[in-house]
């Protein structure tokens, strides 16, 4: 049988490609690709030519059996979102699992994505973290995520479109205490990159004089002082050792 590889594109710079994608890519019989014009232009820049199937979330259903017909004839699949890593907040999951089920190898490559490249320069600490794609875009339906990064030990990143964030800023300063941390990570890997770090009343403040513009990813600080939950191996632990201890 063929094979699936998940290849990673840059998220700006295009220098961001490795070799091994650029190979993957190359070599594969299909890219199946989120968008084909976006994918063709990128693909191009690169110096890739190769055959494209369209793969996103409006097809991957009816696509995904057609996709694992041809990977069980042998072909090699090699599958990219728009931009960075695909599944991340982007197609790719269901194909992933279609391939385990029918015992098609998966082989991802590392690579951009930029939840991970804003984490790294936030100055938070990454261990641990939570990661939650896009929020949903109502405030009342925002306001849970952000009871739960106020109380959490760990830092949380999200993906806010800039024609949202003001607003969303609104609603976190309704949630979270006025001095908590928050980094907004912007134009990662591009020229205009830039890290705006604050406390939740800044960031409010800054965007409202500068109208966000470009891709954004939001990382919350962790609430050092939130009890610790014990995970569930740490809570048998103590129990063993409460019934030992009489
Ligand atoms: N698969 C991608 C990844 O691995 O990061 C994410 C795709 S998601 C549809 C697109 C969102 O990712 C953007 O709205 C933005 O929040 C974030 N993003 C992508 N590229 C970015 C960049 N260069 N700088 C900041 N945020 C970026």
């Amino acid at each position: 049988t063929g094979k699936l590889y998940l290849v990673p594109t840059p998220i700006g710079n295009l220098e961001d490609i490795t070799i091994r994608a650029k190979k993957v890519l190359t070599n594969a019989d299909y890219i199946a690709a989120e968008d084909t014009r976006t994918s063709g232009i990128l693909l191009e820049k690169i110096g890739v030519h190769n055959r494209m199937i369209s793969f996103h979330k409006y097809n991957s259903k009816e696509r995904a059996p057609e996709l694992i017909k041809l990977m069980q004839d042998g072909a090699v699949i090699a599958e990219i979102s728009d931009a960075g890593m695909p599944v991340i907040s982007d197609p790719g999951y269901i194909l992933v699992q279609e391939c385990i089920k029918h015992d098609i190898p998966v082989v991802p490559l590392p690579g951009p994505s930029a939840f991970a490249t804003a984490l790294i320069a936030s100055g938070f600490d990454a261990q641990p973290f939570t990661y939650y794609g896009f929020l949903p875009r109502k405030a009342s339906e925002q306001k849970p995520f952000f009871e739960q990064m106020n109380q959490a030990r760990a830092t949380s990143i999200f993906y806010e479109a800039p024609h949202r964030l003001v607003k969303t800023l609104k609603t976190m300063a309704q949630i979270l205490p006025a001095e908590r941390q928050i980094v907004a990570a912007r134009e990662l890997t591009k020229i205009h990159e830039e890290f705006i770090r604050g406390s939740v009343a800044e960031l409010n403040d800054y965007f409202a004089q500068n109208a966000p513009r470009g891709e954004f990813v939001i990382l919350v600080s962790p609430n050092t002082e939130a009890p610790k939950q014990l995970s569930w191996p740490e809570l048998i632990t103590l129990v063993d050792q409460l019934v030992a201890a009489g």
